[in-house]
């Protein structure tokens, strides 16, 4: 496979998917002949966390996130986006000529453009093993309740990224005295997916029923940013700063998803790809810049995208 590419997208969630088929087939302004080279490197499973959730719109409604996915992927793949699955991105280096190169568990892959979409977890596989580990959303309480009942979890180890917000999901969950045993661990900065035991060491996941991952806890500090430090991108939280296209301080250098939000959804995630890749397009592309309908005030217009580019409509106070 290449291994130079004009945009080069770290995770295959929704946000990352949706940027490179906005790349490869939707920007108005490509070139038939020549058309932008677009790669997405996962590290775990096609899908981010997305494919664990159903994606709940309104109380009433819910639809499946892995029907979402398959027909994200399928249309990446169809728009003939590269992939290299399996694919760590452990470091990124910026070289001279303005270049990035990802440095992975396998190859070093160069790229022009950069799209950081790695989420908040650096390991969704985790949700896999629904025996021995879940993920505490909103109602932590109650699916502690289940897997009580279902898997008979006595002795349980709350994991997760922030110490507050986990110490304080583990006494609420001793309150309901339905577990013998209830500890906690923060789960270090410097764990990475490479990890198997997602950070724990085997002996400690062995001494337990099971794990629960307190959700809430990734959204006051991002567990995917580790091997972004030297960058200076990163909020306090580890979740990354950038404006309105997606841009980071680092010319080049961009991210989408709930890896720069820390309050965010699959529709939102979808979005952000959306504004990115068609911004990312528009830089590649500049000169042949097709005449869009011009309806919707998010797409780009003619030369002056950045300036023409609205999220809201401005409406005057009278
Ligand atoms: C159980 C559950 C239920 C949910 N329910 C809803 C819901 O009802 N509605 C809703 O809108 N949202 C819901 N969410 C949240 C939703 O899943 C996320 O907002 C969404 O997945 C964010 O998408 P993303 O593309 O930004 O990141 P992710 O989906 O997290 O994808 C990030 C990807 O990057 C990969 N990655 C990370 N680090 C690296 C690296 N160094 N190298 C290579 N790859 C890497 C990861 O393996 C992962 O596949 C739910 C989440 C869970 C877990």
């Amino acid at each position: 496979m290449n291994t130079k590419y004009d945009v080069v997208i770290i995770g295959a969630g929704p946000a990352g998917l949706y940027t490179s088929i906005i790349l490869k087939k939707g920007t108005p302004m490509q070139v038939p002949n020549e058309p932008i080279k677009v790669a997405v490197v996962e590290a775990a499973k096609i899908g981010g966390l997305t494919q664990y959730a159903f994606i709940q719109i309104t109380k009433k409604w819910a639809f499946s996130g892995n029907t979402l996915i398959n027909t994200l992927y399928n249309e990446a793949v169809e728009g003939k986006v590269d992939f290299f699955k399996k694919t760590v991105v452990r470091k990124i280096k910026r070289e001279k000529n303005g270049y990035f190169q990802l440095i992975t568990n396998k190859e070093t892959i160069t790229a022009k453009y950069v799209v950081i979409a790695t989420g908040i977890l650096t390991f969704p596989t985790v949700l896999d093993t629904p025996k021995k580990t879940n993920i505490g959303l909103h109602t932590p309480e109650e699916m502690a309740k289940e897997v009580s009942n279902d898997y008979g979890w006595k002795n349980i180890l709350v994991v997760g990224s922030n110490e507050h917000s986990i110490k304080n999901l583990s006494n609420r969950l001793k309150a309901l005295k339905i577990f013998n045993q209830v500890d906690y661990e923060a789960l270090s900065s410097q764990m990475t997916i490479e990890d198997r035991c997602y950070g724990l060491s085997k002996e400690k996941i062995n001494a337990y029923d099971g794990i629960l991952f307190d959700y809430n806890s990734y959204k006051l500090q991002n567990g995917s940013t580790y091997f972004l430090h030297d960058l200076n991108i990163l909020q306090k939280n580890g979740f990354i700063k950038t404006n309105k296209f997606g841009e980071t301080i680092v010319p080049g250098l961009f991210a989408v998803g709930s890896v720069t939000k820390p309050i965010s959804g699959v529709p939102q995630a979808i979005y952000s790809g959306q504004v990115t890749g068609l911004y990312i397009g528009h830089l590649l592309e500049k000169t042949t810049i097709a005449d869009p309908s011009g309806r919707f005030p998010f797409l780009p217009r003619e030369e002056n995208w950045k300036e023409s580019f609205q999220h809201e409509l401005e409406i005057e106070d009278s």
